[in-house]
């Protein structure tokens, strides 16, 4: 058996996720969810979707009485993801939600209440924990295989010169910030899973507005710096004005680092015993395939994929942008 998954959202996530679905073992894509008409037309033949497994965003509510469909992925704008997973629980489904889960950890935990209700499985969609490259990372900070991380330096950034000014990341209602929201937990959860520990504090600064054009509702650049308990530090950047995808960790015998590091790789990374030598994985089909698994035998997801993940990193992110905000120094616990 497989699971049956209806993608919401049509645009260009989506268009990789059907890669990792084709490419996975327990998952099927039975159903979509789509605004587009030409798109769930294009969809249904290229998939072979049945037309009573396709809804709209107002026909949605009905897939309640659709046995067809076990679970909904919603590659929507970081805005709709709260309205789309309670709706989707509330039909009675599993709900996989793009990161960033929300814009605040409250949202996130109606999210978390309102599919616990419902007896459904809800995950975040981390799809790095999957990959073998970040497998290492945390084995390597984790078990102190360098002995303790001191100093980690994360970051990541797409220069968006050329976004249409209507595109939705660059609007405050629907994607909650800037480069923060839409790449922010990659460096936040690096940082968290690579050390096992949790952030005590953070500071933060706005970086300048070179394209002011397009940046009038959203930050274009950000920098801040995570405290932990044991003393390690975390410095990452989030920007839309230039690329950068890096990871360093320096411990007290040795360092460890991935370039490219957050994005879909491949990966290439090395420590100070020599480069690193892991597969290059889909890690769609790497992350649905574990969901698939522990939705099919029934058992609840790991913990690093699930909805308290993503609010633990949205209570990171509120942080990081209060602490740029106000100039303070804003304590996490
Ligand atoms: P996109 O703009 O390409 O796709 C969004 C889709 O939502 C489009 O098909 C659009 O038609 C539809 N939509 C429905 N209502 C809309 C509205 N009111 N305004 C605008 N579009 C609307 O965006 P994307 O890059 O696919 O991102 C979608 C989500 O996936 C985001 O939350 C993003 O953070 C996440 N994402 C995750 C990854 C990852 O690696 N996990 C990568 C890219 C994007």
């Amino acid at each position: 058996r497989k699971v049956n998954i209806a993608l919401c959202g049509l645009g260009r996530y989506a268009n990789v996720l059907k890669a990792g679905i084709a490419a996975s073992n327990y998952c099927h894509l039975a159903g979509i969810i789509t605004g587009t008409p030409a798109k769930a037309t294009q969809w249904m033949t290229e998939f072979n979707i049945p037309h009573k497994n396709s809804y709209t965003y107002q026909t949605f509510d009905q897939i309640i009485h659709n046995p067809a469909i076990d679970l909904v992925y919603i590659t929507l704008p970081n805005g709709l993801h709260k309205e789309f997973t309670l709706r989707a629980a509330k039909a009675g489904k599993h709900v996989i939600v793009e990161k960033p889960m929300a814009f605040t950890p409250q949202d996130c935990q109606q999210m978390i209440d309102a599919c616990q209700q419902a007896g459904v499985q809800l995950a975040v969609g981390y799809r790095l924990h999957y990959d073998p490259h970040h497998i290492e990372l945390k084995r390597l900070g984790q078990h102190k295989v360098f002995g303790q991380v001191r100093l980690i330096e994360a970051s990541l950034g797409y220069r968006l010169a050329g976004i249409p000014p209507d595109d939705w990341h660059l609007k405050k209602a629907l994607a909650g910030g800037g480069p923060l929201m839409n790449l922010g937990v990659y460096c936040v959860q690096s940082a968290r899973y690579v050390l096992g520990e949790e952030p005590l504090a953070v500071t933060a600064q706005f970086g300048p507005v070179t394209m002011p054009d397009l940046f009038r509702e959203v930050e274009e650049n950000i920098t801040w710096q995570l405290y932990f308990p044991s003393g390690a530090i975390c410095t990452s950047s989030c920007t839309s004005n230039c690329s950068i995808d890096r990871f360093y960790a320096s411990a007290d015998e040795g360092y460890f680092e991935l370039e490219p590091a957050l994005s879909y790789g491949p990966f290439k990374g090395r420590s100070s015993q020599g480069a690193f030598d892991f597969p290059v994985v889909n890690q769609q089909a790497a992350q649905l395939d574990d969901i698939a698994q522990h939705i099919l035998s029934k058992k609840a997801l790991p913990s690093h994929i699930a909805g308290e993940e993503g609010r633990r990193d949205m209570r990171v992110i509120e942080g990081i942008y209060r602490a740029a905000t106000t100039g303070q120094k804003v304590n996490l616990v």
